[in-house]
Order: structure tokens, then sequence, then C-alpha cells
């Protein structure tokens, strides 16, 4: 468990006057507890195979996303023919100094992510209709680093300042769980606290260890 969000040593002004003025939906729906937009949000370490982040991480084939026209950039290379463009799945990881990266959708996070550490990864949708581009789906289904959905956070601030229209949240949010007794990652399905591989009862909270 990561105690940043619980023990919060102190409730700086900033926070208390984010939290009098209702702060933003966003920051109050995922940290309830605190309704501080100040916090740093959690770092997500790789927690996959080790032989794939070694395969994977020597020669990156990744873009850094910064506007609009980087994204078209992009989206012109993966998808030459622009009839297309109605729906271009990539993956995507958002790094430790919020830049957003995307790749060919069947690259693995890690490699998106040159092996560090995220505050978020997933899947994103892009629909291009003439020169109108924005995200039409986005997701946190990343089993190499397993963020949480609250992971939405960064991504949202990420999209707003490249100008990237998007959605409210990820239009499909995974709940992933280590489980103790066997190491298995599990996807949690219908509220069902059960892993998958060996039965046994999965953690309620996120339990995966925090990078820091
Ligand atoms: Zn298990």
């Amino acid at each position: 468990m990561d105690r940043r969000f619980h023990d919060h040593p102190a409730v700086t002004l900033g926070a208390a006057i984010a939290d009098y003025f209702g702060c933003d939906r966003e920051c109050r729906r995922s940290r309830p507890r605190l309704g501080s937009c100040d916090m740093k949000p959690r770092q997500y370490r790789y927690v996959g195979p080790d032989e794939i982040r070694k395969r994977v991480t020597a020669e990156p084939h990744r873009t850094p996303v910064k506007s609009l026209g980087d994204l078209r950039a992009w989206l012109a290379a993966a998808e030459p023919n622009p009839r297309r463009r109605d729906y271009v799945p990539a993956t995507f990881i958002v790094d430790l100094s919020r830049q957003l990266w995307i790749a060919d959708r069947r690259s693995e996070h890690v490699a998106c992510a040159a092996g560090e550490d995220v505050l978020s990864a997933g899947e994103l949708v892009f629909c291009q209709s003439g020169s109108v581009i924005e995200i039409i789906e986005a997701t946190n289904q990343s089993t190499g680093f397993c963020p949480e959905p609250e992971s939405w956070d960064v991504v949202a601030t990420v999209l707003e300042e490249t100008g990237i229209p998007h959605p409210n949240g990820f239009t499909t949010a995974f709940q992933f769980r280590r489980c103790d007794a066997c190491g298995s990652t599990n996807l949690i399905k219908d509220e069902v606290f059960e892993c998958s591989v060996c039965g046994a009862q999965l953690s309620r909270a996120w339990n995966y260890a925090s990078a820091e």
C-alpha cells in the first residue's frame, strides 16, 4: 500500500483551499479522503516478466506526443490510408515527466516506456475524420504496469495540455490485483476478488509495490 495517500503529513494551504472550493471532480473522485490536487500521482513500476523487459527495451519504437500536430504525423505514418483512420488503436504510457508516448498497438508497454516507471499506461483509440482528430476510447489495460483506474487523472491532464479531444475518463477501466498466494496478476471481473489461477482471495485494494 502506498502510504502517501493515506498518511499525508500535512494538508497544505493550497490543498485546503482546493478542498474547500471543491477542487475538481476528477480529483475528488479519485482521492476522496483528502480531496487534494497537490499530491504526486502514484508511480508504476514494470511488474511483468523480466525476459520481456530485456528483449523489448533495447530499441524502443515509440513517439512522443506533445501536440495535436505530433499525433497527426504519427497517425499519417501508422495508417497511410486516410479512410482507415476512423479507428486506430495505440499503446500509450505517460512517463514520470508527464510526457505522453505512443507506439503501435502490438508494442509492449514496457517498450513504450523504455523500461522506465510510468504514471499511467494502457491503450488509446484515435479517430481522424478530415482534419478532426480525437480519442474515442481509452483504457488502463496494461498487465505490464497494472495501473489503477485513478491514473486517468494524469492522462487527462496531459491530454488537456496537448489539446487532444478525449473522453471524460477511461472508457473501460480495469482493476488489477496481484495474488499474494501464487503471484499471478488478475483482472477483476464482476467484483469477484478470487485468483483465477489458484482460487485464493485477492486483496480489495490495489496491491502492487509502488515504484517509490
Ligand atoms: Zn493465485
